[in-house]
C-alpha cells in the first residue's frame, strides 16, 4: 500500500519536516504529562483505592494541583510557558515539578530524532507515536514501577498491525516472532531468577513492554536491546552507589529497555556494529 505517495509528504522541504514534526513532538509531550500523571491516578481508583481525587483523561481540565487555579491556554505552551512561568504556579508560586519541562524536551529532541532518522515519510509519524508512547511508559515506570497494560498491550497489537499492513512479509515474520520471543525470554529469566533465588527480579509488565518492542523492532533486534538496556541499567546502578543512594531495593527495569529500544530505533545498524552485532543482524536479514 502506498501511502506514502498519496499523502506527498515527501514534497516536503526537509527542514520544514524536520520543524514540524520537533513540533508536533513537543505538542504531543505535553499532553502526555497529563497521562504519566493521571493514568496511575485512574488504574489506583480502578483498583479499590477509593481516597483519591477522581479524574479522566480529559477531564478536571489543567489546574494547577496545589491552589486548584485553572490554566489559561498560554499556560500549556510546551517549554515556553514553562520558561515564561519562570517554573512556579502563576498564582500560588509553587514551584512545577521539573519533570513537566524535562518530558517536553524529551518528546521535541525524539521527534527531531526520528524524523531525521525515517525522512518525510508515514514511517516517521509513526515511529514517533511508537517513542513517545515508549516515553510514557519509562516516566510511569520509573515513578511508580508501574507497567500499564492499557499502554503496553495496545502497543504490541499496534506493531504487528503496521508490519501486516506496510512492511515486507519478511518484516511482519520478525515482528510476531519478536512480540513472542520478546515475552518469553524475560518470562523465562524470570522464573530461573525466582527459582535460583527465591526473589522476583522484574515485573510482568516487562515482558509485555518486551513483547512491544520485539513487535516493532522484529526478533533479531531483542538482542542488542537487550544488551543497551543492561548497560544503562548498569550505569545508573553504579551512579546511584557511587551516591550512595541505592541500597539494593529493585530499581525498574523498563526505563532501561525504553532507553536500549530508542538508541536502537534511532541509532539503527551502526549502533548495533558497536555492540559488535553487525554480522548477527546481517546473518538473521534484519532491514530496519
Ligand atoms: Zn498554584
Amino acid at each position: 500500500m502506498n501511502l506514502d505517495l498519496y499523502l506527498s509528504f515527501h514534497l516536503w522541504p526537509t527542514g520544514l519536516w524536520l520543524a514540524f514534526i520537533t513540533l508536533l513532538g513537543l505538542v504531543v509531550a505535553s499532553f502526555i504529562n497529563v497521562v504519566i500523571y493521571r493514568l496511575p491516578l485512574i488504574l489506583r481508583r480502578e483498583w479499590g483505592e477509593a481516597d483519591l481525587p477522581e479524574v479522566s483523561l480529559s477531564w478536571p481540565a489543567s489546574h494547577c494541583p496545589s491552589c486548584k487555579t485553572p490554566l489559561r491556554w498560554w499556560h500549556n505552551l510546551p517549554l515556553i510557558s514553562w520558561l515564561v512561568l519562570k517554573g512556579a504556579c502563576v498564582s500560588c508560586k509553587v514551584k512545577i515539578p521539573l519533570r513537566y519541562p524535562l518530558v517536553e524536551l524529551t518528546g521535541g529532541l525524539l521527534a527531531l530524532l526520528v524524523a531525521w532518522r525515517f525522512g518525510a515519510n508515514l514511517s516517521s509519524l509513526v515511529y514517533l507515536g511508537f517513542a513517545l508512547s515508549l516515553l510514557v511508559l519509562a516516566v510511569i515506570d520509573s515513578q511508580t514501577q508501574l507497567l500499564p497494560d492499557k499502554i503496553t498491550l495496545p502497543l504490541v497489537w499496534a506493531g504487528l498491525t503496521w508490519h501486516w499492513v506496510f512492511s515486507s512479509s519478511n518484516m511482519f515474520d520478525q515482528a510476531f516472532l519478536g512480540a513472542l520471543l520478546g515475552y518469553l525470554s524475560l518470562w523465562s529469566l524470570f522464573w530461573v531468577f525466582k527459582l535460583l533465588t527465591g526473589r522476583e527480579g522484574m515485573g510482568y509488565g516487562d515482558f509485555k513492554l518486551l513483547a512491544a518492542i520485539g513487535a516493532w523492532l522484529g526478533a533479531p533486534a531483542l538482542i542488542p536491546v537487550v544488551m543497551l538496556a543492561s548497560i544503562s541499567g548498569l550505569l545508573v546502578a553504579l551512579v546511584l552507589k557511587l551516591n550512595a543512594q541505592w541500597q539494593g531495593q529493585a530499581l525498574p527495569f523498563g526505563p532501561h529497555l525504553v532507553v536500549g529500544c530508542l538508541v536502537l530505533l534511532i541509532g539503527g545498524q551502526e549502533v548495533a556494529g558497536l555492540l559488535g552485532l553487525a554480522s548477527w543482524l546481517e546473518i538473521t536479514g534484519w532491514a530496519f
